[in-house]
């Protein structure tokens, strides 16, 4: 029996990004598991949460200076608990949130 071992030195497939973010899928909760501190939002002259999410979930509403927040475009990754001054993260209800297939 012989291997054609070229087959095993292929590269694997590259996905964009937008390839691999269609492979998450998720299961949305009428609760938010996020919350923002509107005054405390207005006070910071950064506004570090509106950059800093990889999925854009924090957007500034420029009527009122506000931020709005998009949760249900959560991918779970953590990452505006940097900008937790202001901001309150809790995991997704459970059977709500996010599935990640990797590969
Ligand atoms: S956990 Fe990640 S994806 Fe979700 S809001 Fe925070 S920064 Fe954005």
């Amino acid at each position: 029996m012989s291997i054609d071992v070229r087959k095993y030195l292929q590269p694997h497939k590259c996905l964009t990004l937008e390839e691999r973010l269609a492979l998450v899928k998720c299961r949305f909760d009428d609760r938010s598991h996020i919350e923002v501190d509107q005054s405390g939002f207005r006070a910071d002259p950064d506004r570090a949460v509106l950059f800093i999410c990889p999925a854009q979930v924090f957007k500034l509403n420029e009527t009122d200076d506000s931020c709005i927040v998009n949760y249900e475009d959560c991918l779970e990754c953590g990452a505006c608990q940097v900008a937790r001054r202001y901001t309150s993260w809790r995991n997704p209800r459970g059977g709500y949130g996010v599935t990640y297939h990797y590969g």
